[in-house]
């Protein structure tokens, strides 16, 4: 495989290998690039994610062909908050989240290096979504999880022939467990908050949205914000649109988090480098509990170059916007996914969305997915 891992602090730069490495000298998850290839947006073939294989990692594709999904105008919420809102449906990829983008890319240079066996910690779509791809490539997964995870997710996760573990306790104990059990060795930990791999596949929803608008971006891009691979995949693809000259300007990316669990909003707020230190309660958003993002000072030196926000939401709000998205535009997410329509209206207070822009909510998951357990 053409391309090198690279740490975005520091610009260390080393060659490719399976399992996620961390910066020797600024202890992040490194990154990987490769050349980007000379070519204009009318040479791409194709539909969903591979459509971009010559800016992905050079692998056989293991896919279901996740990506492609709708980019819907809003019909009542954004005329309200006096926006031009377009809803980004990634419920619609094959395990019905977005993770599938980063698991078909990571699975595939992983079966690329010949590995048989994964393991990843999650709180239930990331391994839903390996569960599937590792399935599709005749790989055998290992998924911990914490016990207190959607119950259909847990379902669905078996229903791949993945090996569960149940892991009592907060998120950050299913970290620990999977830390452990790959430190010995035989293991390779394919995780979807610190392989490079992975993030390429989010990468893709970049040049998705560039292509859904006609060769435009957004003013705005909200994302819900847990361990920051979407975040960070976005900010990524929207530089190489502009490497590649296909754009002239970024579009703005802001991260919403649930107050419940909040280190990088906190951050922001704070003004501070890197993740604040959080005791994270219990929330309906489950998906963006990660109390301490290993990626977390990635994250806050992208927002300040980029120009977005990150903000924290009211725990009885996401149950109010998840209600609002199905009433109101006739379309069913998580909780989870439903953080971003309180974070766009806090944004438009704050004035870091004006009300004039092009605003896309990334909608990550279905509402058929369920909810945490007890
Ligand atoms: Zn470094």
């Amino acid at each position: 495989m053409r391309g090198e891992l690279y740490c975005p602090l520091c610009n260390y730069s080393r060659d490719p290998v399976p399992d996620p490495v961390h910066c020797p000298r600024c202890g992040v998850p490194l990154e990987f690039r490769r050349d980007l290839p000379g070519i204009s947006p009318e040479d791409l073939r194709g539909r969903g994610i591979w459509r971009y294989a010559p800016f992905l990692p050079d692998v056989e594709p293991v896919t279901l062909g996740e990506g492609g999904t709708p980019l819907v105008e809003s019909v009542r919420i954004g005329r309200e908050l006096g926006v031009e809102l377009l809803l980004k449906l990634e419920g619609a990829n094959p395990t019905g989240s977005f993770k599938d983008r980063g698991a078909s890319v990571l699975v595939s240079v992983l079966r690329g290096f010949g590995v048989g066996t994964v393991a990843d910690d999650s709180s239930g779509n990331a391994a839903a979504a390996l569960a599937a791809y590792a399935a599709r490539a005749g790989m055998e997964a290992i998924l911990y999880v914490p016990s207190h995870a959607s119950p259909k997710k847990l379902a669905q996760i078996e229903a791949h022939g993945a090996e569960l573990v149940r892991v009592p306790g907060p998120r950050s104990a299913a970290a620990r467990a999977v830390r452990e059990a790959t430190g010995k060795g035989g293991l390779v930990y394919a995780s979807h908050n610190e392989s490079p791999y992975f993030i390429q596949g989010l990468k893709a929803l970049a040049y998705e949205l560039y292509e859904d608008m006609g060769y435009e971006v957004p003013d705005h891009v909200v994302v819900p914000l847990g361990g920051g691979g979407l975040f960070l995949g976005l900010y990524l693809g929207f530089r190489e649109l502009m490497e590649l000259g296909w754009i002239e300007r970024e579009p703005r990316i802001s991260a919403v988090q649930a107050e419940a669990c909040a280190p990088i909003a906190r951050a922001w707020e704070l003004g501070e480098v890197a993740p604040v230190r959080v005791d994270p309660v219990s929330t309906v958003a489950e998906g963006v509990c990660i109390a301490d993002p290993p990626r977390g000072r990635e994250i806050l030196r992208a927002l300040r170059d980029n120009g977005g926000a990150a903000v924290a939401v009211e725990e009885g709000r996401i149950r109010r916007a998840q209600a609002e998205l199905a009433e109101r535009e006739g379309i069913y997410v998580e909780p989870t996914s439903a953080v971003v329509l309180p974070g766009l209206e806090r944004l438009l207070r704050r004035g870091v969305v004006k009300g004039t822009e092009t605003v896309v909510l990334l909608l990550t998951g279905s509402g058929l997915k369920g909810e945490p357990g007890s």
